[in-house]
């Protein structure tokens, strides 16, 4: 709340959404709208809320986390890595959700991209015993 940007952000985060709205409907019309804002808008809704619904009920285990986490791969591959989502509960701070070579984490490709240009900064990692070892 310190930070004046994130402070507009909070109030006036529908902004892009309906900007994107307006030029969707004065070039494409309805259709544009429908396609490119209310349809995308449902699908990525209901996208985030399965990692905290399918991942609690379906998926393998890593780590010993005391709760009913999973990482679960259709979930990643929708989401683009928060599917990864018992590798999140144990290691909460992680900007990497996949620990491995084969947990697409498309999420943090992103944020290692914006920590190679400078505009990321202080981005916390998972430790693990293999990261050691490898
Ligand atoms: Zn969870």
């Amino acid at each position: 709340m310190k930070d004046g940007f994130y402070r507009r952000l909070l109030s006036w985060w529908f902004l892009p959404l309906v900007a994107t709205g307006v030029v969707l409907g004065v070039v494409g019309g309805a259709g544009w709208v429908m396609w490119g804002v209310f349809l995308r808008v449902t699908l990525g809704l209901h996208a985030t809320w399965l990692v905290n619904s399918a991942t609690h009920m379906w998926g393998t285990q890593r780590f010993a986390t005391r709760d009913d986490s999973r990482n679960n791969w259709w979930v990643a591959l929708l989401t683009f890595g928060e599917g990864w989502h018992n590798n999140h509960h144990a290691h909460p701070r992680s900007a990497r959700h996949g620990l491995r070579w084969y947990e697409v984490d498309v999420n943090w490709w992103g944020i290692r991209a914006l920590e190679l240009l400078g505009v990321a900064r202080s981005v916390k990692l998972a430790r693990t015993p293999r990261d050691a070892a490898d």
